[in-house]
């Protein structure tokens, strides 16, 4: 089927084929219909799977054409703010709809004066649109459409009370859409608190890798792990590496010491400022940086077009985390690699993400790579090259385990 079939108006398919889009995505088949027919959504869906076209699209087309402020997006971070803005901007092109951008972290003029000119469509990370509330300068009396975003992360990251209240501030008629990778008990609960008869979508299994992903561990001594990391980015041929830490000291630490191996690297974590965050993910996008040092928190739900290798350097801490992270890579429908270190003391955390995503994540070991303790031994008859496997790389099966047991 393609975006002609779903009743999308005309401006709205301009903006598409200028997106260069030609055929809808799983959940934009889905969503596209129930939103515009008006009702409720709770959507699961892997990021990375085109949600955001999937509400962006039938949003601009059911409001026409420029007048009040009655669509408000809520995302968790301020890089998924900018991107989601600028989808909407992009998809709005041929029309005379207007989005504004609002979160922390940057000055209040801009934000003002964008807000002065009146605007349709605002996306807002929570913090910043309550100051907006509280002062005044924006009221959400003519919301029709409450788009929440990321809604398990939003949770994570403590905006529970303040989207509550956010959330009981627009007015009780109107269309709510729910996204989140994954829908627990207590985020249900807000569900049921927000919509009304909500149609259900579920794109694939929010737990699955996606399927263009190669992942792979590679098990190493702790103390290893940054010297198998610049060995990994000497032997792959990569245009972008995105490598995750777990924490803002870590990635900083991990960064310099790429930065003294001589390469380009980027940092994106909360504790830097708006304006170096900007450039850090700017430039990363642009190329000038060939890899990029991130928390989960700054990277969740980033779309950067070209990101050929996720390197978690860290194990992640939650198993969903590993989805988000290595989602990162091979979006939409373009193949990347992923790859974990993991260090004896993660052996928990891996069994807790193999169990999460229903499956056993290959083993490799970096030939030439000088392994001292811990190294898993190249098993005696099985050597097997997978697809995206690196050149000289051998996978290993439950190696992993017989190294554990081994300790
Ligand atoms: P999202 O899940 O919304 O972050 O989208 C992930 C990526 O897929 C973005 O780079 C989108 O521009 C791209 N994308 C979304 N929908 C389509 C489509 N129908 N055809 C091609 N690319 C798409």
């Amino acid at each position: 089927m393609s975006f002609k079939a779903l009743n999308l108006s005309e401006s709205v398919l301009r903006g598409v084929q200028a997106a260069g889009y030609t055929d809808p995505t799983p959940i934009q088949l889905r969503a596209i219909p129930a939103v515009l027919g008006g009702g409720d959504l709770i959507a699961s869906a892997q990021t990375g799977t085109g949600k955001t076209a999937a509400f962006a699209l039938p949003i601009l087309t059911r409001l026409g054409t420029h007048g009040r402020t009655r669509v408000l997006v809520l995302e968790p971070t301020r890089e998924l703010a900018a991107q989601v803005e600028t989808a909407f901007r992009d998809f709005a092109r041929f029309s005379d709809i207007r989005p504004v951008a609002i979160f922390g972290g940057v000055g209040y003029g801009n934000q003002r004066a964008e807000l002065k000119r009146g605007v349709d469509i605002i996306v807002a990370t929570p913090g910043r649109l309550m100051d907006y509330l509280k002062e005044g300068t924006i009221s959400l009396r003519d919301i029709s459409i409450l788009v929440l975003d990321e809604v398990d992360r939003m949770l994570d990251m403590g905006f529970l009370p303040v989207v509550k209240d956010i959330i009981a501030r627009c007015p009780r008629e109107r269309q709510t859409l729910f996204f989140s990778a994954t829908v627990p008990p207590e985020i249900a609960a807000v569900a049921s608190f927000a919509l009304r008869n909500p149609t259900r979508v579920e794109i694939g299994v929010a737990r699955s890798v996606t399927a263009s992903v190669n992942h792979a561990l590679y098990p190493v001594a702790m103390e290893q792990k940054f010297d198998l990391l610049l060995a990994l980015l000497e032997k792959i041929n990569f245009d972008s590496v995105l490598v995750f830490s777990r924490t803002k000291h870590g990635a900083d630490k991990i960064a310099r010491r790429l930065k003294a191996a001589n390469h380009s690297v980027a940092v994106l974590h909360a504790n830097r400022s708006q304006n170096q965050r900007i450039e850090a993910l700017a430039g990363f996008k642009s190329g000038k940086y060939e890899v990029m040092v991130a928390t989960d928190i700054a990277a969740r739900g980033i779309d950067v077009a070209g990101v050929s290798h996720v390197i978690n350097y860290d194990v992640p801490e939650k198993p969903e985390d590993y989805v988000h992270r290595i989602g990162r890579t091979g979006r939409a429908q373009a193949v990347g690699d992923a790859f974990t270190l993991v260090a004896p003391e993660n052996a928990n955390d891996i069994r807790d993400i193999q169990r999460f995503i229903g499956q056993k994540i290959p083993e490799l070991r970096l030939e030439g790579f000088e392994y001292k303790a811990f190294a898993p031994r190249p098993p005696q008859a099985e050597q097997t090259r997978t697809r995206g496997s690196l050149p000289g790389q051998i996978r290993h099966k439950g190696s992993f385990n017989r190294y554990r047991q081994r300790r």
